[in-house]
């Protein structure tokens, strides 16, 4: 098979390349080694910033998160028994976050891109890239069990960070940064009305706790754990009990409790692989870089990227000019080491650290409060979780 751009994985950074590339004149075509109904039933991250709704919406698949999204003027940060409202929109000028799940854009861009005859090849396996130092790469791989070659010009990495492509590059030629967490989220999806209509971010000190929402009668929490933590030592019902004590206010807050239909527990950590590119191999999203999910950044990293390599594409194509793909893996790793910082923060603020002390977590409830009541301090909590303006380019 021939095509210009071969991209490994189907989640957010895949799909949206293969679509932003389509809407350019570019062909594509997509390998994934889950089912559609797996990729499309991934219950992950599910907090949009303004950019990337924007990205969405100009791109022609924003109308179901239109009608289905919930959109949030701010967040609550509780410490002390008390919340504290950080209103977004008014400190960013207008900003605002959309609260729809992660799967429900995958699902959003599947259907865009078979409507638009785009070609997604689900269920592969033994995924292999190849010749990427020189002119012409291929992606090799069996489908339904026979022996597959996809000859490209370039090839998107988009297979996240257990994927194959960032460690076919030479490690000579990466440089890796990383930082591991000593605790996880154990998180819920619960079919319970949200106690709250905006997100609540918990800093107690059993350990951090978050109240997000999937729909008007979904609610996703998280209790920190550790990174291990074995869900059978878990049942349902010590979980509310431990979230209800982590978000308890002095007005008597408490979470709607309901069935639970999805349970699991995720390890922190911070990585960045830089350059996000080799040759005509050229990292994206989870690929490249992860965050702690403290910041809600990681969706929105993998949508930055694609939205800067599919115009630098665009640029070689139509005007033979590779400046943008040679800057590719600067423009975005300004903003990746921004989010980098803005994810390692709030979690180091909200978090209970391993072993910590009683200064520690008196450090952590002045810097909340710092947040909370000076104007300059929470907006650039506000300006950072809404989302920084792409470049302009
Ligand atoms: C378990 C988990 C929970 C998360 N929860 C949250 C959260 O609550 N909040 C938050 O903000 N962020 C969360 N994130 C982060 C966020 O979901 C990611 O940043 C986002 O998925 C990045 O998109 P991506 O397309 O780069 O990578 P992915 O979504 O990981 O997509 C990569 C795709 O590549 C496929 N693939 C892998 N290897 C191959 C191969 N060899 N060949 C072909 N295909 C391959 C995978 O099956 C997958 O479909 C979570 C991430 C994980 C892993």
């Amino acid at each position: 098979m021939r095509t210009q751009v071969g991209i490994v994985g189907a989640g957010p950074a895949g799909l949206l390349l293969s679509h932003l590339l389509h809407l350019e004149g570019i062909e594509s075509i997509v390998v994934e080694t889950h089912t559609r109904r797996h990729v499309e039933e991934r219950i992950r991250a599910g907090v949009l910033e303004q950019g990337t709704v924007d990205l969405l919406n100009q791109s022609g698949v924003g109308g179901r998160m239109r009608r289905e999204g919930l959109i949030h003027h701010g967040i609550e940060l509780r410490f002390n028994r008390r919340g504290h409202r950080i209103d977004l929109f008014e400190l960013t000028g207008g900003r605002a976050i959309t609260v729809y799940g992660q799967h429900e854009v995958v699902k959003d861009l599947i259907d865009a891109r078979l409507q638009a005859d785009g070609q997604i090849l689900f269920s592969v396996d033994q995924v292999s890239v190849h010749g990427f130092d020189g002119k012409s790469p291929s992606i090799r791989l069996r489908s339904a069990g026979e022996p597959l070659e996809i000859v490209c010009d370039f090839i998107g990495g988009c297979d996240g960070f257990h994927g194959v492509c960032r460690p076919s590059i030479p490690a000579d030629a990466l440089r890796n940064y990383e930082k591991v967490y000593p605790f996880g989220w154990l998180g819920i999806l619960a079919e319970a009305r949200p106690a709250s209509e905006e997100l609540v971010y918990s800093n107690h000190e059993r350990g951090f706790a978050l109240l997000s929402m999937r729909s008007p009668v979904l609610s996703r929490v998280y209790l920190q754990c550790r990174p291990d933590e074995e869900l059978e030592e878990w049942p349902d019902d010590r979980i509310w009990e431990e979230l209800q004590l982590r978000f308890q206010t002095d007005e008597g807050f408490r979470l709607n409790e309901g069935r639970v239909v999805q349970k699991g527990v995720t390890a922190m950590r911070s990585f960045v692989a830089e350059p996000m590119q080799y040759g005509r191999l050229y990292l994206a999203g989870d690929a490249a870089h992860i965050v702690p999910p403290t910041g809600a950044k990681g969706l929105n990293l993998a949508a930055a990227d694609v939205r800067i390599l599919s115009r630098a594409m665009a640029n070689w194509y139509r005007n033979r000019d590779g400046g943008l793909l040679e800057r590719y893996s600067q423009l975005c790793l300004r903003r990746v080491w921004r989010a980098q910082h803005f994810s390692w923060w709030m979690t180091s603020m909200m978090h209970r650290p391993d072993g910590g002390s009683e200064f520690d977590h008196r450090r952590q409830l002045a810097e909340l409060d710092n947040v909370t009541t000076s104007r300059a301090a929470a907006t650039n909590l506000a300006e950072n979780y809404a989302g920084l303006p792409f470049e302009v380019i």
